[in-house]
């Protein structure tokens, strides 16, 4: 099947800055992909990875395609491309596919259902009373993730671990991720501390992506979900058994993660690499399978980061035109 491909570039800013361990995040920048088929059929997608110099490995990857190509050239490359192109180019060629199926091809999810990222730009505190304030009325479980060990923290976390725990209610869970920013010692100190605690979910990549074995150690005491070890080790994704956080935007093609979450000990869970409407439509779809699996648990979509407006619709051509 002959395809052309067209690009467009997009960028949007966070509703706040997202300060980690590793930098700064404020901004999305990427590229918006429509592929059309002889028949005049469109097929969608986002590649938008975090990093500048990834930007640019998945430009030359699609110069080195073409602009007129066959959906067999892209299929055939898939495994080779950078995890966002093949992302983008994925759910292109699964909305082709789908293009003459009567039934839907997305699942929506709400976005309610998904973990309550902390802002990282004021006291985790103060959010925390909040969003206990808002959600009070609701009996569901909710799920809390505070991002730890962050560069310009001026107070003292271990502290405000304590103050967290003090007023978390019981049908609370809290994840904590230092996004690979602790020592051992320092993994230790809090694995000591939240050994026992039932509302703790898991520690979220404690050491950096590389320390493997201290990884492992750690697994042995406390739940711990592996995030930056997967994208720069990817081989762990078969032999961690814990829980996996994939941001599909960046994980390479859609369609494989789908069959992925759907194996029967699928402990992945979904996470936003914040995206726009196009992008967004198989994060919320691969959320909302994760939640139906044997292991189901808040997907991580970070309600009200992204900003509103047409760049963030469900009709992909309406994004299109907004970029
Ligand atoms: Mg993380």
């Amino acid at each position: 099947m002959k395809l052309i491909i067209n690009i467009k570039p997009f960028s949007f800013k966070l509703t706040r800055k997202l300060i980690t361990s590793q930098g700064i995040v404020r901004k999305k920048v990427g590229l918006l992909l429509r592929l059309k088929d002889s028949d005049g059929n469109y097929g969608w997608g986002e590649v938008a990875p975090i990093g500048k110099n990834e930007l640019q490995k998945c430009i030359e990857s699609l110069n080195l395609i073409g602009r007129s190509t066959t959906k067999d050239t892209i299929e055939n490359n898939l495994l080779e491309f950078p995890g966002a192109l093949s992302f983008g180019l994925g759910s292109s060629l699964s909305d082709l596919e789908n293009i003459n199926k009567s039934k839907p091809h997305f699942e929506r999810f709400d976005i309610e259902e998904s973990s309550y990222l902390l802002p990282t730009d004021t006291d985790p505190l103060e959010s925390i009373i909040k969003y206990l304030h808002r959600t009070i009325e609701k009996k569901n479980n909710f799920t809390i993730k505070w991002k730890v060990s962050n560069q310009d923290n001026n107070f003292k976390e271990e502290r405000v671990l304590q103050k967290i725990l003090e007023i978390l209610p019981e049908n609370f869970k809290l994840r904590i991720d230092p996004n690979g920013g602790w020592s051992r010692q320092k993994a230790q100190e809090w694995s000591n501390e939240l050994k026992n605690e039932d509302r703790l979910e898991w520690i979220e990549q404690p050491l950096p992506s590389n320390d493997i074995e201290g990884l492992f150690q750690l697994a042995n005491q406390i739940p711990i979900a592996l995030d930056e070890s997967l994208v720069d080790f990817p081989y762990l994704k078969k032999t961690w058994k814990s829980w996996q956080i994939r941001r599909p935007a960046l994980n390479g093609d859609p369609r494989l993660l789908l069959k992925e979450i759907e194996q029967e000990d699928s402990q992945i869970v979904i996470s936003t690499a914040f995206e726009t409407g196009i992008g967004r439509r198989w994060i919320n779809h691969l959320a909302a399978r994760q939640v139906k699996g044997k292991n189901p648990c808040a997907p991580g979509l970070a309600p009200g980061w992204c900003p509103k407006g047409p760049l963030f619709r469900d009709n992909p051509k309406i994004v299109w035109e907004a970029a």
